[in-house]
């Protein structure tokens, strides 16, 4: 149910056993029976730093892939939900920590959900049962518009809602919010699993809609093969017109701002004004269009498909989105297509981890505060907070050398850097959830009204005044971002644990492991996306046109070098769609190398880059890898090790030589920032 998030650190991709133990002694970590092998860091810099881990983890049976991240996250679930058991107990715990628990309560209350069956969902299927003509359509499909997008901080492209909302500053006017208009209504992941033509997307297709099939036959409607398919074509001609991942990515794409007016005269076919109105936009002016031609393809859509289709349409995404809520038949059945067809995944996630997924969707800042207040010290605030301003420095000082870089160019880089906002554990002002009525004993009922405040919530940030110190992360992920807008980063406190990051650890690994994340999210403003905008927030060309050729002569060199990977033989990783991740963590660990040396000029390298390429370890199954390649914008975990061969100081802590797998002549290193 719960989608990975897509965030500037990525799908959760790398390892484990390690992640309570501080990682003092990094050491090559080869596997004893490879020992004879003698792999060579020059090889495999990923094989031979995570040797040993590679061959002794197995991916958990409920899970896609494995990771550090991913067994820290778990790790702070584990403490997160002792937490809530305890304000169960505590007649003294405050209203808010309440809602968390009965929330949470709600979720684990099987019983119930059994019991209620299909029940909760029955008033909102009875009124798309009942849509007589296109005017109610069109009212329906507005009122499922949600904020569940984020295009530029967190990345996450994907709705099975008609449309996604997002609201932020405007490209063009850092001063004031803008709702942000995304393409959505698939229920695959995107555009190229309806429209692919191999075997293997064949294969999907088929699984899709037998899926559909199942759920409508679960619900209790007739002839729910013939609503299947009706449902599977109108989402493969919305397929048609939805932009690919690669273009969703390009914010020069994205720059497209209609009127109330555009809306009628550039996507005939539906009722705009009306659409808005349901929507909650009615009074909104002036929108920014991500995805222009899905707009005009819905509203062709609404005019040319039957009723009958759309009301299907209406009537599965409905069901589907709510499974997690309903009995085990229907989760069960969600999970054999999402979990194992679509993300090979054996099993499930126990119930009470899915409860926990659902009240971090649902109350996100409510469970953060929780975590924060118990397991965030102030020592590791401190420290972050110090390493921060060392890579800064690290980045201004790279800057001043830069021969290429013409001095007006140069300046506002600086001045990106200077006006920096870094958020270091948790943000100043948490999100209120005091509308929210929270039932312990409504999973479904939580779930719908904690999205609807939260849309309203968004929409009211449209009469108020940009807030550039709001977060985008909630405390308790584990995960960084960079929001280019905003010209701020986000670490959540829950990244800044073992093995990313020990207060009381060496500097070497430090500075390998949280420093390059660190290094990274601050290179993100100056990456492919980050650097088309001004320290201000504005989109805006502050970049002379040398300086412009020479960026994008060194990303075009970046682009082959990933381009040249393969995962499969089929597949290989994008090289443009990855670029400014690729660019980030490039920049990023140069940075962070920099600022150790300067810390500890005596110290081992190769602890430095061990410390990286070990906090990158990660395992993934063949479709959870497949499906990251194709539409995630970070690489898979073991290409971003390799990083590391760009690098001239890590060719001389391990005597890389010509003839060594990752070896680059030094001409041929890239070198951007
Ligand atoms: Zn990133």
């Amino acid at each position: 149910m719960h989608a990975p998030i897509k965030t500037v650190l990525g799908f959760a991709l790398a390892g484990a056993l390690q992640a309570l133990a501080p990682c003092y002694a990094a050491q090559a970590d080869a596997p004893v029976s490879a020992a004879k092998a003698a792999l060579l860091p020059g090889d495999d810099f990923f094989a031979y730093a995570n040797g040993n881990w590679l061959a002794t983890t197995q991916i958990p049976a409920d899970r896609g892939s494995w990771s550090s991240m991913a067994q820290l996250a778990e790790d702070t679930n584990q403490r997160i939900i002792k937490l809530i058991e305890a304000v169960q107990g505590d007649k003294h715990a405050g209203a808010e920590a309440r809602k968390v628990s009965d929330y949470y309560l709600a979720f684990m209350n099987e019983a119930a959900i059994e019991a209620k069956g299909v029940e909760p969902l029955r008033p909102a299927l009875k009124k798309i049962g009942a849509i007589a003509d296109k005017t109610e359509l069109t009212r329906m499909l507005a009122a499922t518009v949600r904020a569940d997008v984020d295009p530029l901080n967190a990345t996450e492209f994907h709705t099975e809602n008609i449309f996604g909302l997002w609201v932020a500053q405007g490209l063009n006017d850092p001063k004031r919010n803008m709702p942000y208009l995304l393409q959505g209504g698939l229920g695959l992941p995107d555009r190229v699993y309806y429209l692919e033509d191999n075997e293997r997307m064949h294969k999907l297709r088929t699984a899709y809609q037998a899926h559909i099939a199942a759920m409508f036959k679960l619900a209790g409607y007739s002839d729910p093969e013939t609503r299947a398919a009706r449902v599977f074509e109108l989402e493969r001609k919305l397929a048609l017109t939805h932009a690919s991942r690669e273009d969703s990515a390009d914010v020069m794409k994205a720059n497209n701002t209609w009127t109330v007016a555009d809306f009628s005269q550039k996507a005939p076919g539906m009722d705009w004004k009306l659409f808005l109105k349901y929507a909650g936009l009615g009074k909104q002016q002036s929108f920014i269009l991500w995805h222009p031609s899905a707009v005009v393809g819905v509203a062709a859509l609404v005019k040319e498909c039957s009723l009958d289709a759309w009301k299907d349409f209406l009537a599965f995404h409905a069901i589907n989105t709510s499974a997690g809520h309903l009995p085990q038949a229907y989760t069960e059945q969600h999970f054999d297509f999402y979990g194992r067809t679509l993300g090979g995944t054996p099993q499930m996630a126990v119930r009470w981890k899915r409860a926990l997924a659902a009240v971090n969707d649902g109350m996100p800042d409510a469970v953060g505060k929780l975590y924060v207040s118990t397991y965030f010290p102030p020592e590791a605030k401190a420290k972050l907070q110090h390493m921060v301003s060392n890579i800064v420095q690290a980045f201004h000082v790279r800057i001043d050398k830069l021969d290429w870089m013409a001095p007006a160019t140069r300046k506002e880089a600086h001045a990106k850097l200077d006006a920096l906002y870094v958020g270091v554990g948790y943000p100043d002002k948490f999100t209120s959830y005091g509308p929210l009525a929270v039932k312990a004993d409504d999973a479904h009922g939580n779930a719908e009204r904690a999205s609807r405040l939260h849309y309203q919530q968004q929409l009211a940030k449209l009469h108020q005044p940009v807030d550039s110190k709001e977060w985008c992360m909630p405390p308790q992920l584990v995960n960084a971002v960079n929001m280019p807008m905003q010209n701020a980063l986000n670490f959540p406190a829950a990244i800044l644990q073992p093995p990313f990051f020990d207060p009381k650890g060496p500097d070497a690994l430090n500075y390998g492991a949280i420093g390059s994340v660190i290094g990274h999210e601050i290179s993100h403003s100056f990456d492919d996306t980050g650097s088309q905008f001004d320290s201000q927030g504005r989109l805006r060309d502050w970049w002379t046109p040398s300086d412009a050729a020479h960026f994008k002569t060194a990303s075009g060199a970046l682009v082959a070098q990933y381009s040249a990977y393969k995962p499969f033989a089929d597949l290989p990783i994008n090289g443009q769609l990855t670029l400014s991740e690729n660019l980030s963590d490039l920049a990023g660990l140069a940075a962070s190398y920099d600022a150790f040396k300067a810390a500890n000029p005596q110290a081992d390298d190769r602890d430095f880059f061990l410390g990286y390429a070990q906090s990158w370890r990660g395992l993934a199954r063949e479709q959870s890898l497949r499906r990251q390649v194709m539409t995630d914008g970070h690489a898979p975990s073991k290409w971003r090790t390799y990083t590391v061969r760009n690098l001239d100081a890590w060719y001389k802590a391990f005597n890389v030589q010509p003839g060594q797998q990752l070896y680059l002549a030094p001409e041929q290193r890239v070198r951007v920032w």
